[in-house]
């Protein structure tokens, strides 16, 4: 089975919509999210571009704040002190990468962490590892978990996972969210001693890796459920640019249970997660 992430977020927004405007009915209170957009790296403005596009089409309100490449950090920290205190941002997410000369760990503690729905901000991590409610999960995270029910069910308790990938953004907490569904759950990573033994023990294999079919049909248990979160671009034999994961999805899709390709997989679900975090961040402080 193609586990259908294009559909998935769709189904999600469509949710979010409906919820979108009984908020406005109940509190009067429309979600607005604000994109902060330093530089002029072309990946960044088109993923930018994305996300004002599907705010909108939720029915939230969407800014963005385009900021030349040299802005300095203490521009920045004065725009982010701005937005914090104004009641209308339910939601502010600053664009990564940024320029070198900025220090993203600063900028990310910088931003409120009730408002931070990208799920950076130390507040929220803690939250996340202990388990407390009210924490803003991160978006990719999110969107592993919601795809690997769509195969599994809503009961993941007692499944192995295996998580290649141990990064503040995807790898550790999407971990945590599996343990948070009671799963069994094994950390990969570059020191990882037989990675291969390891991820054929999975049930729910996931890949945060970076590296082009990276992950192996023979690594792969029969009937797993594989999660493909990488975005990785290489040429194809004709020198043409393509988008692949970090699974080899030809021959890993015949062994495995369900598998998300990429693109189409967890990509789209990412900006589908972040509406939903910012629809949390105004229900609860709108
Ligand atoms: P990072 O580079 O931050 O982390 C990669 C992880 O993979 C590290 O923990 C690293 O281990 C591990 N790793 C690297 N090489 C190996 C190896 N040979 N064996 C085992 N583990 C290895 O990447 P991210 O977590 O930010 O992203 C991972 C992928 O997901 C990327 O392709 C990225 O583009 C994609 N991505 C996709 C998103 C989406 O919306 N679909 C969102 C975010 C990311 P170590 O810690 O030891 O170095």
């Amino acid at each position: 089975m193609i586990i259908d992430g294009k559909q998935a977020a769709a189904d999600l927004r469509k949710t979010l919509t409906l919820q979108v405007a009984q908020l406005k009915k109940d509190k009067g209170t429309v979600p607005g999210l604000t994109v902060v957009l330093v530089g002029e790296d072309p990946a960044s403005e088109v993923y930018v571009r994305n996300k004002i596009k599907q705010t909108r089409d939720v029915g939230m309100i969407s800014n963005e704040i385009k900021l030349p490449h040299d802005t300095s950090q203490i521009q920045l920290l004065a725009e982010l002190q701005q937005l914090n205190s104004d009641d209308a941002v339910h939601g502010i997410l600053v664009q990564l990468p940024l320029p070198n000369h900025i220090d993203e760990s600063v900028i990310i503690a910088a931003i409120a962490p009730h408002k931070d729905v990208d799920g950076f901000h130390a507040m929220n991590s803690g939250r996340l590892l202990n388990g407390e409610p009210g924490a803003l999960v991160p978006c990719t995270p999110q969107g592993c978990i919601i795809l690997a029910k769509q195969h599994l069910g809503e009961d993941l308790s007692g499944l192995h996972a295996v998580v290649i990938g141990r990064s503040n953004i995807v790898g550790k907490p999407v971990a945590l969210l599996l343990l948070q569904e009671n799963c069994t759950v094994t950390i990969a990573h570059s020191r990882t001693k037989n990675l291969a033994g390891i991820c054929q023990q999975a049930d729910i294999l996931i890949a945060a890796v970076g590296r082009a079919n990276f992950v192996q049909a023979s690594w792969v248990k029969p009937g797993a459920t594989v999660i493909d979160v990488g975005i990785n671009h290489i040429e194809n034999e004709s020198g043409k640019a393509k988008l692949v994961g970090d699974v080899d999805f030809a021959n890993v899709a015949p062994v495995c249970g369900a598998i998300t390709p990429v693109p189409g997989g967890v990509g789209p679900m990412t900006i589908a997660c972040l509406l939903k975090n910012t629809l949390i961040a105004a229900s609860t402080n709108g």
